[in-house]
């Protein structure tokens, strides 16, 4: 939720930046014990991203907040988050549940990160999908990069 305080993730990086952001989206969850959530329904995602390290790039940004955004809800506001091929419906690991997509959005931002020069880490991703539950997914080695 924007606004909020997010748990703590413990890392040893001199700086940390934190993004909020939101999107709408629909999805639903093809498996039989998914119940309710086997039908299409939709939920405004809350994100929080933190990125961590030691290096600013040129301009003395940890990371460019604007791209952060562009690349988790430019994506994915107002898509049916199962139509991505990031998620699939043959793997459990990769169906659309809240869990899954903290760790597929991890894994979209690190990828950009690795491209920077001055290789920031994501070291966590908070996925508030409804008032009353969310995940965090955190890398499970967060290796110092650069
Ligand atoms: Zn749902």
């Amino acid at each position: 939720m924007l606004q909020q305080m997010y748990p703590q993730v413990f890392h040893d990086y001199e700086y940390e930046l934190n993004k909020d952001m939101q999107f709408a989206a629909a999805h639903f969850v093809p498996h039989p014990e998914a119940g309710k959530c086997r039908q299409v329904h939709g939920h405004t995602y809350f994100i929080n991203l933190t990125v961590a390290g030691d290096t600013l790039d040129e301009a003395g940004f940890l990371v460019n907040f604007a791209l952060l955004k562009k690349i988790v809800s430019g994506q994915f506001d107002h898509t049916l988050l199962n139509d991505h091929s990031i998620f699939n419906e043959e793997n459990p690991n990769d169906f659309p549940t809240t869990e899954v997509v903290a760790r597929k959005i991890y894994e979209l931002v690190q990828e950009y990160l690795d491209t920077l020069p001055n290789k920031p880490s994501c070291v966590q991703v908070f996925v508030r999908e409804t008032p009353t539950s969310y995940v965090v997914y955190r890398p499970k080695k967060v290796k110092k990069r650069g």
